[in-house]
């Protein structure tokens, strides 16, 4: 086995900012990079919450996305080019930094690159697009009762026509974590839920939209509405949802973060019952979401030393993906299949979807040289749809519950 690392690889090679992208290395780390732009008022726009440890590499491999991707787009819409090392050593150049996100000629070659998890090759030079600051940024903040009120909310603000940069919502597990630890934001601790939402553009439109969004709160009956525009105060309301993850350290010593998706219509009805799988399966469950996107980001915190403790995390996050897919949504919304959701992958598609995405894989690397064992199944389990029969039955029982007014359990 050969481990080949690129984390050093940090250089940014150039920024065009009247072309609007730079040439990275692929170990530059996402925030870092934009950190670097902002003398030029510009900005790399994904921003996964790991943003400032993960690197565009690992980005372009996932195709990350972020609290801002539900306006500006996950990673692939960021990506102009890539030069990558094939695994027969041969070196390709996809895409560039011409002619728009990709050229119209030729295969997108660079689009099936990105989110392919490292199993085509590797990323040693990353074209992306970069773009200026909204001349004007607000931050809102609102506090519900429960998260259902926080999920109505949302569901207002795209009813009406708007497209915030940014739509988080935290429940009340979470913000009590975070508000006992350094990451404290003054997020009350009394809510059900807050919700949190950016909004960005010309200055003169910000107001009309900040108070359309507030109608939404307020039709939603929200305990307490914060708005800022102040750079200092807009850090503030985001630390604790930046600081999420970290603050769970403080629950339990490990923390399992799970990543789904589901339509976002059926937000409400899907945290019910992973609230319900939660409990049946005795375990410490948070949730902090990305709302726009019906990306739930599902934490069990636990103590991995405890074997018994940890089984019953594993099948709680088992049959939370399986209710992901049952709900029509997905297994991931941004982080990707790896090696922990390979199970999972059948209930998504079937042995001949898979066969196909074997074969474009093989046809870069056709010896399985690359992340072998990621990402899809082998091709002898490809013909194990549905490992999760049982699983997948009690999800649907649990939902024709819901839809008949019953209770989940
Ligand atoms: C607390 C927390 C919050 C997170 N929040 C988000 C979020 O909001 N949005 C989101 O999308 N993700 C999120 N993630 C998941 C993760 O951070 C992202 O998937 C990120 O893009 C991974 O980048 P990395 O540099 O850490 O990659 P790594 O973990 O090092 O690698 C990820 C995969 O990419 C491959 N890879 C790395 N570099 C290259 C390369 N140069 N060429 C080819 N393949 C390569 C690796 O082999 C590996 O399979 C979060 C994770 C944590 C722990």
């Amino acid at each position: 086995m050969v481990v080949i690392e690129t984390a050093r690889m940090k250089k940014v090679l150039a920024v065009e900012p009247e072309d609007g992208f730079a040439v990275v290395q692929p170990g530059v780390v996402n925030l870092a990079l934009t950190k670097g732009l902002a003398a030029q008022r510009m900005h790399y726009a994904p921003d996964p919450s790991s943003q400032a440890v993960c690197t565009i590499g690992g980005n372009l491999a996932e195709n990350a996305g972020g609290p801002h991707c539900f306006k500006y787009g996950m990673t692939t819409d960021h990506v102009l080019g890539a030069t990558v090392v094939l695994p027969d050593a041969s070196v390709a150049r996809l895409g560039g930094p011409a002619g728009g996100p990709r050229s119209p000629a030729g295969l997108d070659l660079l689009g099936l690159f990105t989110g392919s998890e490292g199993t085509f090759g590797i990323a040693t030079e990353i074209v992306v697009r970069i773009q200026p600051d909204p001349e004007a940024v607000r931050t809102l903040l609102a506090s519900f009762k429960s998260v259902e009120a926080a999920c109505g909310a949302v569901s207002s603000i795209v009813a009406a026509g708007l497209v915030p940069a940014a739509m988080e919502i935290l429940d009340q597990a979470t913000i009590r974590a975070v508000e006992a630890s350094v990451f404290r934001a003054g997020y009350p601790q009394d809510a059900g839920a807050v919700l949190l939402v950016e909004i960005d553009g010309l200055a003169e439109a910000l107001d009309d939209e900040a108070e359309r969004i507030e109608a939404a709160f307020r039709e939603h009956h929200a305990l307490r509405i914060e708005s800022a525009t102040d750079p200092a105060e807009r850090l503030r309301l985001w630390k604790g949802r930046k600081g999420a993850f970290g603050a769970m350290g403080r629950l339990k010593p490990d923390l399992y973060v799970l990543d789904g998706v589901v339509p976002r219509s059926r937000l409400v009805e899907t945290l019910r019952e992973i609230t319900a799988i939660g409990k049946r399966h005795g375990v410490t469950l948070t949730n902090v979401f990305h709302a726009g996107d019906g990306n739930l980001h599902p934490n069990i915190s636990f103590d991995g030393r405890d074997a018994e403790e940890r089984a019953r995390v594993v099948a709680a996050g088992h049959e939370i993906l399986a209710l992901c897919v049952a709900m029509g949504g997905s297994i991931s919304g941004e982080h990707g299949v790896g090696s922990e959701k390979l199970d999972h992958v059948g209930l998504m598609f079937t042995p001949d979807d898979l066969e196909v995405m074997h074969r474009v894989r093989r046809s870069f690397d056709p010896d399985d040289r690359c992340n072998p064992g990621k990402a899809l199944p082998a091709r002898a389990a490809c013909g194990e749809v549905a490992k999760w029969p049982k699983i997948v039955k009690r999800v649907m029982d649990a939902e024709a519950r819901l839809e008949s007014g019953g209770d989940a359990r």
